[in-house]
């Protein structure tokens, strides 16, 4: 089989994997690998021009440097995966005193979730390899967002998450038709016990920070950024800072792989400052970031931000180095910043989960502590929707009032 990238790299200890050699983590000491690509072949066929005006609305546009071959199913959700809107929320934008604010609104994807980028890819390698069943551990939305890739290219998913993911991503998974079940545990016991199934059993498994590819789709919110707003900063613009909300730390990770193809190929200036957020009550890899180290050292996640709750995060080492690799930093918010936020983003128009606005409560903590100023350029990321998890939600905003059915009862209540 041609592959369409070159080899695989751990990204502890280095050592080179061709990629027959294996299929998620460094079998000398589990670290992470990373896909590396052939960037010599790209830059031979393709430059910023040929490359960046393709007519696919999704992610799909950027198929010669993504690791996968096009993976057919046209005219399903899975070819509606990425390519997500960049808002200018202005009133944001004067609130915080920032000249140029962009929101990138992930909610737009197929099952409502940043999520979707990892699944669309790795649905993608599993028909390539041959794969028949794909299996994921999930807090929800990397669940919901498999089930929804596989159900669109009809392959067979199983879910294991904990019992306790909100009702709303649960009812997701099993309405797309996946094999659900249900762990009396936490996310990182669901983890486990999904490895040893996926060994057991033969399966291919998604888990964040486990699978390689799951990064290579997150990347490609990196080259959307780029596309969408670095391309169209005028040339002497500072740096632009972009914040994302961080759990296992894969997200980040891929979006710094993304970036760091595009530097490899030369079609990027400068890389841009990338800010991790976490909540206070789940923190393991800023508590590393602000040690110095690289070393993740497990907490107990108090969080009402689910999808970033995490005790053992699976891929905190290269979360730390987006940080410190680009001049950027880790900043940790409480709760209630986090249902703040929520409230600030549905005023101008967008719905986020509390994992979700952890990106844009950093935001707030980072102008008041002066991380970044006036004239930086700011994009931050709505990685789901609000609809994933209403309870949350509903405790970030006020209740609404119950009235009589009478004229008289809603002018009293007005007043
Ligand atoms: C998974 C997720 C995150 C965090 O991503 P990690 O790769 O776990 O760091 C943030 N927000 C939402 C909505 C998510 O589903």
């Amino acid at each position: 089989m041609k592959h369409k990238f070159s080899h695989f790299t751990c990204s502890l200890c280095g050592a080179e994997y061709e990629p027959e050699a294996v299929t998620y983590t460094c079998p000398k000491d589990g670290g992470n690998l990373n896909v590396i690509l052939d960037y010599k072949a790209i830059n031979a066929q393709y430059n910023t021009q040929n490359f960046m005006h393709l007519p696919e609305a999704s992610l799909w546009r950027y198929l010669n440097v993504l690791p996968v071959s096009d993976p057919g199913n046209l005219g399903t959700p899975l070819r509606r995966v990425g390519w997500t809107p960049v808002y200018k929320p202005a009133r944001l934008a004067q609130q915080l005193g920032l000249q140029r604010l962009w929101i990138k609104d992930e909610s737009p994807n197929p099952t409502a979730s940043f999520k979707d980028r990892a699944s669309a890819i790795v649905v993608a390698r599993a028909a390539e390899i041959g794969a028949e069943v794909i299996v994921a551990a999930s807090t929800g939305n990397a669940g919901s967002a498999l089930a929804g890739m596989a159900a669109a290219s009809g392959t067979k998913a199983v879910i294991f998450a904990p019992k306790t993911a909100p009702p709303a991503k649960i009812a997701q998974l099993i309405g797309f038709g996946a094999r659900v079940l249900l762990v009396d545990g936490n996310y990182d016991q669901a983890f486990d016990l999904s490895i040893e199934v996926t060994q057991a059993l033969s399966w291919y498994n998604r888990n964040t920070g486990f699978n390689p590819f799951t990064a290579e789709g997150k990347k490609t919110a990196a080259f959307e950024i780029w596309e969408q707003v670095m391309c169209r900063l005028p040339a002497d613009s500072k740096n632009l800072a972009v914040f994302i909300p961080v759990g296992d730390g894969n997200i980040i990770s891929g979006i710094h792989k993304g970036f760091k193809d595009l530097m490899a190929l030369g079609w990027m200036a400068r890389m841009p400052r990338i800010i991790g957020v976490q909540s206070t009550g789940s923190a393991a890899i800023a508590n590393a970031f602000q040690r110095g180290d690289e070393e993740i050292r497990a907490v107990r996640s108090t969080t009402l931000a689910d999808s970033i709750s995490v005790d053992l995060p699976r891929d905190g080492v290269r979360a730390v180095r987006a940080a410190c690799e680009t001049g950027g930093t880790y900043l940790t918010v409480p709760d209630e910043a986090i249902l703040g936020a929520i409230a600030e983003l549905g005023r101008v128009g967008i719905f986020a989960e509390p994992a979700a606005s952890t990106a844009y409560a950093g935001l707030v903590k980072a102008v008041a502590e002066k991380i970044v100023e006036p004239d930086e350029p700011v994009l931050v990321l709505n990685t789901g929707s609000g609809l994933k998890d209403v309870n949350a939600v509903m405790r970030a905003v006020p209740t609404a009032p119950i009235i009589e059915p009478t004229l008289e009862a809603v002018i009293k209540e007005l007043r």
